[in-house]
């Protein structure tokens, strides 16, 4: 893993992250649950009312953290299994225990995947939580992810425009949870990772509250995704807070500790937990 001769290697991308989460002005419990890294960034928005919604997310997201392990990157096809793992838990504990039958939860993700290093991006969603871009070139917000909702259906066909969705009837009735049906119909894309993209994960109740402008908005003063995340929610909580607000931001930035910049650069690597070797002594 060093630079070698010749042509100095593409430099490698870092992740850093933050997350909020908060039950929200109205609502008595938070349902949502959040994982923030460090390989997969997720948020699930539980349903099913009382203590229901709040199993089916923690279940979800308690799936997913055990999937990862110590595990730095993942195989796509891991993600993937680890989300059907979590919708036949959640199946299972809802026949265990009817206290909890006909919960759900949405999940929304964002995951690293690669081997030794971070080849690629796994974007996957079920429900109406949302995964955004913020590129860095353009400094654009796009929604990646596919609402799957009645009210995003209707606009889709034309029926409905925004607007009258933000106060459709149905505007919380969503088309596809995990937990309801043994198969898991779930869609995902792949990104190859640009230096200096941002991510934002979130649940219905940030956008909600929080236009996609506002969002971009926060992005675009470049503060660190710890200090995004935490604005992102305030401005939520300072719009009402109607729901529960989840929201995970997660920045591609540049390794500090890329072994290819610290050849003659000095070392500048920190001493991780449990690694006593002095410094000067790699
Ligand atoms: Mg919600």
């Amino acid at each position: 893993m060093t630079s070698g001769g010749g042509d100095a290697p593409n430099q490698r991308i870092a992740l850093r992250w933050g997350a909020a989460t908060h039950a929200g002005i109205v609502r008595p419990v938070n349902q949502d649950a959040v994982l923030a890294g460090p390989t997969i960034f997720a948020v699930a928005d539980g349903m099913g009312g009382h203590a229901a919604g709040d199993v089916a997310s923690s279940l979800a997201i308690a799936t997913l953290a055990h999937a990862v392990g110590d595990a730095e990157f993942l195989p796509a096809s891991a993600v993937v299994s680890a989300v059907r793992e979590a919708n036949d838990l959640i199946i299972a504990e809802a026949y265990r225990d009817g206290a909890v039958a006909g919960m759900g939860t949405t999940l929304a993700l964002v995951a690293a995947l690669g081997d030794d290093r971070l080849a690629g991006l796994l974007v996957l969603n079920i429900g109406d939580s949302r995964i955004y871009r913020f590129g860095s070139d353009d400094s654009s917000l796009v929604q990646l992810s596919v609402d799957h909702s009645v009210v995003a259906e209707l606009v889709a066909a034309g029926d409905i425009d925004e607007a009258a969705a933000a106060t459709h009837p149905d505007r919380n009735a969503i088309t596809r949870a995990l937990g309801i049906d043994d198969e898991v119909d779930l869609d995902m894309w792949q990104f190859d990772p640009v230096m200096g993209d941002r991510f934002v994960v979130c649940s219905d109740g940030l956008v909600r509250e929080v236009s996609d402008e506002a969002i971009a908005h926060r992005l675009a003063a470049g503060d660190p995704a710890t200090v995004v995340a935490e604005r992102l929610l305030e401005d939520a909580l300072a719009a009402g807070a109607s729901d529960n607000v989840s929201v995970v931001v997660l920045d591609l930035v540049a390794d500090d500790h890329d072994p290819a910049i610290e050849v003659g650069a000095g070392d500048t690597r920190p001493v991780e937990a449990g690694d006593t070797r002095p410094r000067s002594g790699r």
